[in-house]
């Protein structure tokens, strides 16, 4: 697994003590080397997870050079600090509001490029596929096994280069920064397991 933020609950920024509680930390994880499949798992303390449900070892098996060959090891150990999203930040200038009718956000796509270096935890998120659907695996929920439902809760988006100096998804600099690669985090509101995933353009 890929921690890729290990996220301070205590920041009053971070606004998610309410959706995890009794956790100082949040650790968001991705099974990039997995072949990148989905996860769901549950944050059980500050520094372990419980993962849930994932696909089958022999479908997606560990691969050091997945997504791309000599793939890091372990991600760098890197502060960061979260900042409020205003319409001056260029991830919210690239979403235009919802349209009255409730149409679909659109894309400003030519500042999306410089955007998409900002992840974003909390409020509304521009999502390529929309919100990932998935059964919940946890059998005591309410929304046990229901894939399609509203009960689906994101809340984080982290795009293909989560600090600069380290891409994801690619090598080529000529691939990358297109803002096509979304690693999205959502959460059951019925029991509080996390989906983790990957969605391109
Ligand atoms: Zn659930």
């Amino acid at each position: 697994m890929n921690l890729l933020y290990d996220l301070d609950q205590t920041d009053p920024q971070l606004g998610l003590a309410s959706r995890f509680p009794g956790l100082s930390r949040l650790s968001l994880y991705n099974a990039l080397q997995y072949n990148c499949c989905e996860i769901v798992y549950r944050v059980v303390a500050d520094d372990a997870i419980d993962i849930v449900a994932m696909d089958a070892p022999k479908r997606s098996p560990w691969s050091a050079d997945f997504p791309f060959e000599n793939y890091p090891r372990a991600f760098p150990r890197t502060p960061i600090h979260l900042e409020p999203v205003t319409d001056a930040n260029l991830i919210a200038k690239c979403i235009t509001p919802l349209a009255p009718d409730g149409g679909a956000d659109i894309v400003r796509t030519d500042v999306l490029q410089d955007a998409c270096m900002f992840p974003r935890v909390g409020g509304r998120q521009f999502m390529w596929q929309g919100i990932p659907e998935w059964p919940c695996p946890t059998a005591t929920c309410p929304h046990h096994g229901q894939k399609r439902d509203p009960n689906k809760e994101v809340f984080a988006v982290i795009w293909e280069r989560p600090i600069p100096g380290l891409h994801l998804w690619n090598d080529n600099p000529k691939s990358q920064d297109l803002g096509s690669c979304q690693i999205i985090f959502s959460r059951c509101t019925g029991c509080g397991v996390v989906h983790s995933c990957n969605r391109c353009d």
